[in-house]
């Protein structure tokens, strides 16, 4: 009976991580966890950096990321439909990335992230839109839900930005 025991237990332990890798790159690492993959960002880097890093390095050719951690350097950029140009914004305060959300494409034959963000400030208000970059301070923790064909990106001439369109 001990025997049966301790034996379905090593079987258990075996087939429980049978489906985990851990994975590890530029200012990153993983694990991956049947399809889905768990990013940690180091302390003090880029995200934008380590997740394309870690993007390219599992050939991840589109899929979806969500995140959370805190950041103490986040640009954040609003584009005008109208006038068809950028305004970039970045704030060097310690705030927590109290969610990100965002898609994997490719554009141009390169990986391209695009990525939103919510920031909560000291005074917990919150701060919010496109991301262009952060550097990670304290936790950077993300998950990565990959799909399995590539999906393109093209600029849109008219609005003046790049993005899906499945009607061709
Ligand atoms: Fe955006």
């Amino acid at each position: 009976m001990k025997r049966i025991v301790v034996l379905t237990t090593i079987i258990l332990l075996i087939t429980t991580n049978m489906n985990a890798q851990n994975l590890k790159g530029n200012n990153w690492t993983a694990r991956k966890v049947d399809r889905t993959y768990i990013v940690s960002v180091a302390d003090k880097s880029s995200v934008l950096d380590a997740l394309t890093d870690f993007v390219i390095a599992q050939k991840i050719p589109a899929g979806q990321i969500t995140g959370i951690g805190a950041t103490n350097e986040a640009t954040l950029r609003f584009f005008d439909p109208v006038t068809k140009k950028y305004v970039d914004k970045t704030f060097n305060e310690q705030m927590e990335i109290s969610n990100l959300s965002g898609n994997i494409s490719e554009v141009l034959g390169k990986p391209m992230l695009h990525l939103h963000v919510t920031l909560g400030r000291k005074d917990y208000m919150a701060l919010a839109g496109h991301l262009l970059d952060a550097k990670i301070r304290g936790a950077g923790e993300f998950f990565v839900y990959p799909v399995s064909s590539k999906v393109i990106k093209v600029k849109n001439e008219a609005v003046g930005l790049n993005f899906y369109d499945f009607g061709k």
